[in-house]
């Protein structure tokens, strides 16, 4: 039987960090779906105040013997493979993982504070109030410095690279069309080093009812793919009834920008398949 890229879902979250299931409820639910290859991946320790319990502690021993306990326990069937989520103000390494996903999910102010990209619209316009003078653009632009800083580092996983258009639908803060926003973007794509990282085509923003497409833009696709870089489809989930969710849209939209094939993560390193 060949494969597709249903067999794999890697970016998942559990009750270890702020999903809504166990590890134990998200591998059960990924192998009821059919998934061949399973991938655990919390967010990893930051040392923002509200993030505790809502991430990972900075000690990862219980969450590591919790991901190779379900790796005996579907030995066989599925493999789990044992990844992080890595934020880039965490104040941990990606190091002594199966793969990692390199995201942003915060700016860091001059005045030592920290505006979340994804939390609500406050955030937002506390951010682009706060440090960028009202200029929403500019939060746009500093939230993609964060992401070209994140892709340099050559994450297996490019973590939704424009998660900061998540509160703007209708293009409510800012143009998404607007040649700066274009710039800054695909300035953080050009970071990347598109033989080394995935760029992931990830459907959360749709599963929790912000976007009505996946993460990223087509435009951001297309000069990914102008560049040889290969695709991999993400759920992001949150909870184990959307352990696939959205994957027959994230291959549409990869075809749309030329792909003819995405990878999957398996425990002997990435494998293409066909769209
Ligand atoms: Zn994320
Ligand atoms: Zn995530």
């Amino acid at each position: 039987m060949s494969l597709t890229p249903f067999a794999c879902s890697v970016h998942t979250h559990s009750t270890l960090c702020d999903g809504k299931n166990t590890p134990e409820e998200m591998a059960a639910a990924a192998y009821a779906a059919g998934v061949k290859y399973f991938g655990i991946s919390c967010h990893s320790h930051t040392p923002i105040p509200v993030d505790e319990g809502a991430v990972l502690p900075a000690d990862m021993t219980a969450y590591r013997a919790e991901a190779l306990r379900l790796r005996e326990e579907y030995a066989g069937r599925m493999e789990v493979l044992l990844g992080i989520e890595w934020d880039s103000q965490s104040d941990i390494r990606p190091e002594g993982f199966d793969y990692w996903i390199g995201s942003v999910h915060y700016q860091r102010g001059t005045n030592d504070r920290y505006y979340a990209a994804d939390w609500g619209e406050e955030h937002f316009i506390a951010c682009r109030d706060d440090l960028f003078g009202g200029d929403a653009l500019a939060v746009a632009e500093g939230y993609f410095t964060e992401a070209a800083r994140t892709a340099a580092m050559k994450p297996t996983v490019l973590g939704h690279i424009d998660l900061i258009v998540k509160l703007n639908a209708g293009n409510k803060f800012f143009d998404e069309e607007a040649p700066r926003y274009k710039r800054a973007a695909l300035d953080a794509l050009h970071a990347a080093d598109a033989g080394e990282t995935l760029l992931e085509i990830n459907t959360g923003g749709m599963a929790r009812g912000y976007r009505t497409t996946p993460y990223p833009a087509l435009f951001l696709l297309k000069e990914w793919r102008a560049m040889g870089g290969e695709i991999i489809l993400t759920s992001d989930a949150h909870s184990a009834d959307t352990i696939l969710y959205g994957y027959e849209q994230a291959a549409e939209l990869a075809k749309a920008a030329g792909f003819d094939r995405s990878v999957l993560l398996t425990m002997d390193g990435p494998a293409a398949c066909p769209l």
